[in-house]
């Protein structure tokens, strides 16, 4: 990895130049998760004609360097990938708008009262799949770089890099958030978490209050579910791609009626031991990142920390 260190002024400059070529975006909006970009919320996956071949799909060619990230949030591309780019059928959208993505996050500096990455063995100036971290610094930035195209560029702009191993190595970053807090079981889940499935009284507890609005789901920078539509008008139509929820009824019912998720209590089990329980089983990854969006904003206040903490306490 590459260790640049770059005044404000001369990133400000950076970023101009290389704008000429590359699109630049300041990711400032963190109330919606980074993922948006990388997998929209709706996506029209290509137009049809009848007795027309297929027309191409709209796949992003241009590359877009985005910047401003949170750290929580950059682990979008590395756990989204786990899904759409594993074998056998890797999803050719999301291939595509992540090769012609650069993505730079920022170290935090602080914590709010709903984030948890450190609790969950992450932490706030972990570069987590990005392409680059900036910690900031008295002179500006320290700009930690794992992208031979990014660091190039910022060679060509004059920089000269030192060669470093990793995040953990020793350098300035600057006043980054830290604080003595207890880990939450997450472990516990990943050993035991199927234990709990038939543990009514502890579903109850945790969705008593429980909407199913699937707000958590769709701000979840690890949730990915969807639904394809092709939309028909005569001869002509789209097939299109929108965010689902398993927080939804419809999400499970079937053509014969049945649905096996009936109620929210089996839905929050399913969403819960899916991040902490099964995600882990098959890529060895927890399918969360920390970022606490799903409790800070849940209109009734559900904190997925609590209910970690009650599953756990649960297991056999
Ligand atoms: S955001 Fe809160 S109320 Fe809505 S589905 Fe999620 S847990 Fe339930
Ligand atoms: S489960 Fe909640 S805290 Fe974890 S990544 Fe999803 S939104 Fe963030």
């Amino acid at each position: 990895m590459k260790l640049f260190t770059i005044t404000q002024q001369d990133w400000n400059r950076f970023l101009q130049t290389i704008s000429e070529f590359v699109s630049v975006v300041a990711v400032e909006d963190h109330a919606h998760p980074f993922k948006e970009k990388l997998y929209p919320p709706h996506d029209t996956l290509f137009f049809y004609r009848k007795d027309t071949p297929k027309e191409k799909a709209s796949i992003q060619e241009k590359k877009t360097l985005y910047y401003g990230i949170k750290p929580c949030d950059a682990k979008t591309g590395k756990l989204l990938a786990l899904n759409f780019l594993s074998d056998p059928h890797p999803d050719p959208y999301f291939k595509a708008m992540t090769e012609n993505t650069i993505v730079i996050s920022t170290a935090c500096d602080h914590f709010d009262p709903y984030c948890f990455c450190d609790q969950i063995g992450d932490s706030p100036s972990a570069l987590n799949g990005a392409d680059g971290i900036l910690y900031t610094i008295t002179s500006g930035y320290h700009l930690l770089v794992n992208h031979t195209w990014l660091s190039q560029q910022l060679q060509q702009f004059g920089l000269t890099p030192t060669e470093v191993e990793n995040e953990k190595s020793p350098f300035d970053k600057g006043n980054v958030a830290y604080r003595e807090i207890e880990p939450l079981p997450i472990q516990v889940l990943r050993e035991k978490g199927l234990s709990t499935i038939l543990n009514t009284a502890l579903w109850e507890k945790v969705t008593a209050t429980c909407l199913a609005c699937g707000v958590c789901t769709f701000l979840c920078p690890a949730c990915y579910c969807f639904d394809i539509q092709d939309l028909s008008y005569g001869r002509v139509g789209k097939r299109e791609r929108t965010y689902d929820s398993c927080m939804f009824t419809l999400y499970t019912s079937e053509a014969s009626g049945h649905n096996p998720r009936p109620s929210i209590k089996e839905r929050w089990r399913q969403r819960l031991l899916h991040k902490f329980t099964y995600y882990p089983m098959q890529y060895n990854e927890i399918g969360c990142t920390g970022c606490g969006r799903c409790s800070r904003e849940c209109p009734s206040k559900i904190d997925i920390r609590e209910v970690i903490r009650d599953a756990a306490q649960s297991c056999e």
